[in-house]
């Protein structure tokens, strides 16, 4: 097998997102610790740059190109985040930026990647292979692909949203954190292994595509179709070649969440903390009180990996 990154990986990436990345903060609430009855700190990646986490990955992967690939330029495939998060990393390094978008992508994740001077390119969810059209990009023009997940460098960076965490809070019981294609979740395992060796570590997708559930419980990468669901951050087909062994090895189990509960979640960090979240950003803490029982009496880390929605949708979702 090939070698897999370390702790050591995130290290350096912390090293290179330091004064680009935002060290967000750490958020508490009276209300959900009585309603648990534990301490929960909520990481809120909503409040990073761009408005996700996945600006750590992408600015660290983009800070270690060589003069050639500067020059050329990077190419992304990406429901949104990864694409903005790549956009806004090129043009703060001075790299043009090629995105490869779906024809449904929220109109405000577009918006903002055009916004930051990435050049979009459409394609169809349902019938064309975005993995595809992004590699023939690259390989026409000698653009260097970056995934949004499956690569050493963009899941080293993610996992500095649990190094920081971890710095701030000290060690947790229990961490959930949203998964999609496993990038932020694999970083995130690297960090918790290092800094909390005992802490539960648990991902978290939307129930309508499990296929990291199966993937985790079976030992071998599940493909399944596009899941329908409005968590579309995570509307992943399957783990990565390099994001599931460390998954494998290092959580503890995966967990799934319905759409009704991630929009619970929404209201209520609306509502009660003040905080806009994306659905697939209310991942974590839809499990934490899944898990209501268990996490009695600890210390719970929740990540809100982002809060990027457009607001008429936010308030059609919470009137739904
Ligand atoms: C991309 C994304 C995820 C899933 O991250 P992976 O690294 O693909 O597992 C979760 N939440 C938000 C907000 C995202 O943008």
């Amino acid at each position: 097998m090939q070698n897999l990154p370390t702790y050591d990986d995130v290290v350096a990436a912390a090293d290179r997102i330091n004064g680009h990345a935002h060290k967000t903060p750490v958020l508490t609430s009276r209300t959900v610790n009585e309603d648990l009855q534990a301490e929960v700190f909520f990481k809120c990646e909503n409040l990073q740059r761009m408005g996700a986490f996945k600006f750590r990955g992408a600015f660290n992967a983009l800070s270690r190109f060589d003069a050639e690939q500067r020059k050329a330029g990077v190419v992304a495939f990406s429901s949104g985040n990864h694409a903005q998060a790549i956009a806004l990393s090129a043009k703060l390094l001075g790299i043009p930026a090629t995105i490869v978008m779906p024809h449904d992508a929220p109109a405000a994740k577009v918006a903002a990647t055009k916004g930051y001077g990435g050049k979009v390119v459409i394609y169809d969810r349902y019938t064309q292979d975005r993995e595809q059209i992004g590699r023939e990009l690259a390989e026409k023009e000698g653009l260097t692909l970056i995934p949004p997940y499956d690569h050493p460098d963009v899941l080293a960076g993610q996992g500095t949203a649990a190094k920081e965490l971890f710095e701030e809070v000290g060690p947790l019981d229990y961490l959930f954190v949203p998964l999609g294609g496993g990038g932020l979740l694999s970083g995130c395992a690297l960090a918790t292994r290092a800094l909390a060796p005992d802490c539960k570590l648990y991902g978290v997708e939307p129930e309508a595509g499990n296929d990291g559930q199966r993937s985790f419980k079976s030992g071998s990468i599940v493909h399944i179709d596009t899941p329908k669901t409005i968590a579309d951050g995570a509307q992943t087909q399957h783990l990565g070649e390099v994001t599931f062994p460390i998954i494998r090895r290092d959580v503890t189990d995966i967990l799934t969440a319905s759409d009704s509960e991630l929009i619970d979640c929404m209201s209520f960090l609306a509502s009660r903390m003040k905080i806009v979240v994306e659905p697939t950003g209310c991942l974590g803490l839809a499990a934490a009180r899944q898990l209501k029982e268990q996490v009695q009496g600890k210390r719970v880390g929740v990540l809100i990996s982002g809060g990027n929605i457009d607001m008429s949708r936010f308030a059609a979702l919470l009137q739904s």
